[in-house]
């Protein structure tokens, strides 16, 4: 490709010809690599007529296996297939013991539920700011403490670390807990460590939108035998069965002294069957979009010095499965939004553009529960959300444009994406 030729083309969008005349494939990273290994696997399972994980006629102990793996493989004493990762977040605060009365600080820019959890538990989440990493700013920690929270959730926006240096240093002093929720980011690393194993918990989601899947499917993940007894007793009814007491070599406390009312977000077998097929491609996967996210950055900076790609605390650590680019406002990143799809790149201005508080369920408190609201309880410091209330992540996220960068992506369609978006910079005059 030669740079400089984009600078004379026509764009699409004002009838000149497309980067591109197809679409780039689907992003859907674990369900694309999906084939006869995940079909052999889940068939084993249904032939054996066992599809639970705790017996059957013939169990195959795959929810088991897939545990062992994601341990091994991100180095972490203990994990939990679970049905979500809104299942392994509520049973990672549960087991943490958070609940009425306590807060809980979240960052203002993830999916909605990193923040229903928290009020599913019956505790209420405080917002602070991101940085120009668009993850949760060390330094606005301080101005939503108080004595109510109990906890802080880091999460990995869509494929860049979070500064867990600064947070677990942050949460040490104020002896709070932190849960990683790396829904969106499985395989990201902080520093050389698996993110979700440097907090307390950590949480991965295997839904059809993140890294790997199985259509479902969550993990729990934490190095506290006490934090992984109450993880497993409330995802299992509060019981702690025997094959969970071996699998892990566990000294548990007997049902009659330990067991709590719990719920069943148990991970079925046939999901545990998909996903040890799905981890083993991991590795594989991240090493193309970090190839791809790596080249596309490099390029990026060199053909559009004034173009703001976001910050990353460790760029090494980095999934590569999205490039963000910060604009001058919400104005121009609806404007590049629009340019950049009719050349045919796919991108996307995240969350509607705007913070987790503005969703009318954070935003209005409004619970399924009836005369009980987490947001009743007689806090020091009521808990209010507002339009204007974390200015910086406001602005930040109404104008980042985000472009997935598939696993399944060829050499060409990375040239594509380089093209594109340094055609469309160019040619809307801004560099
Ligand atoms: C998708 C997502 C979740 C929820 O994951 P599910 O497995 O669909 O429950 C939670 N947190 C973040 C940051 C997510 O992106």
């Amino acid at each position: 490709m030669n740079p400089s030729n984009s600078k004379t083309d026509k764009l699409a969008i004002d009838g000149g010809t497309p980067v591109r005349s197809q679409p780039l494939p689907s992003n859907f990273p674990g369900a694309n690599v999906m084939g006869e290994e995940e079909a052999r696997h889940a068939e084993k399972v249904i032939m054996a007529r066992s599809p639970f994980r705790f017996y059957g006629s013939d169990p195959q102990y795959a929810v088991q296996q897939l545990e062992t793996m994601i341990s091994k493989h991100v180095d972490v004493s203990y994990v939990l297939g679970v049905t979500s990762a809104t299942a392994g977040i509520i049973v990672a605060l549960k087991a943490l013991g958070i609940g009425y009365g306590d807060k809980v600080i979240v960052p203002s820019i993830t999916f909605i539920a990193s923040a229903t959890a928290v009020i599913c538990c019956g505790a209420v989440p405080v917002f602070a700011e991101v940085d120009e990493s668009l993850s949760l700013d060390p330094s606005d920690l301080s101005r939503v403490m108080d004595p109510n929270v109990k906890a802080i959730i880091a999460v990995p926006l869509l494929g860049t670390p979070v500064d867990m240096d600064s947070i677990m240093a942050f949460a040490e002093s104020n002896g709070i807990a932190v849960i990683e929720d790396v829904a969106q980011s499985c395989g990201i690393m902080y520093k050389g460590r698996h993110q979700g194993t440097i907090g307390d918990i950590g949480v991965f989601s295997f839904q059809m939108n993140k890294i790997l899947t199985a259509g479902e499917g969550g993990a729990v993940l934490t190095n506290n035998p006490k934090l992984f007894e109450r993880a497993v007793r409330y995802h299992d009814q509060g019981m702690f069965r025997p094959a969970m007491k071996s699998h892990f070599e566990l000294d548990i406390e007997s049902d009659e002294i330990g067991a709590f009312a719990g719920e069943n977000y148990r991970m079925s077998e046939i999901t545990g069957a998909v996903l040890i097929e799905q981890w083993q491609k991991l590795d594989t996967l991240l090493s193309n979009t970090r190839r791809h996210g790596k080249r596309i950055k490099q390029e990026l900076r060199a053909n559009l010095p004034n173009l703001k790609l976001r910050d990353s605390c460790d760029e090494e650590g980095e999934l590569g499965s999205h490039i963000a680019m910060i604009l001058p406002s919400p104005e121009r990143a609806k404007q590049f939004t629009q340019t950049l799809q009719a050349e045919n790149i796919q991108c996307m201005i995240l969350y509607q553009g705007l913070p987790v508080y503005r969703f009318p369920s954070i935003y209005y408190q409004r619970t399924a529960e009836k005369g009980f609201n987490p947001f009743d309880y007689p806090f020091d410091k009521p808990v209010k959300y507002e339009a204007g209330m974390c200015p910086r992540s406001e602005s930040l996220i109404a104008r980042t444009v985000f472009v997935p960068i598939s696993a399944s992506l060829k050499d060409s369609d990375v040239e594509d994406i380089i093209n594109g978006i340094t055609k469309v910079y160019r040619g809307l005059g801004w560099n």
